[in-house]
């Protein structure tokens, strides 16, 4: 389950979040809107070129209270400032 959050990201579908995971998300719903499952802030994904089939999940806004944001995370799980409802 923490491996299956930790590789997914919820994407607005039919007006609802739903938690899917990373390559389905890119694949499939390119074009919808992301956000992070901790923060809800709004995320991105992106292919990696080096390691074929692996995705990425980018905030577009980096805070620091995201454990997502390993670079920035402050050690205090926050909302984002500007999180998506
Ligand atoms: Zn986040």
């Amino acid at each position: 389950m923490a491996t299956l959050d930790k590789n997914s990201c919820e994407v607005r579908i039919d007006g609802a979040w739903q938690l899917v995971p990373l390559a389905e998300a890119h694949a499939r719903h390119r074009s919808a809107e992301k956000r992070c499952p901790v923060c809800h802030g709004q995320v991105r994904t992106q292919g990696s070129y080096s390691a074929q089939g692996t995705i990425a999940m980018t905030h577009q806004r980096v805070h620091d209270g995201c454990p997502r944001i390993p670079r920035s995370y402050a050690g205090m799980p926050k909302r984002h400032p500007q999180a998506l409802d």
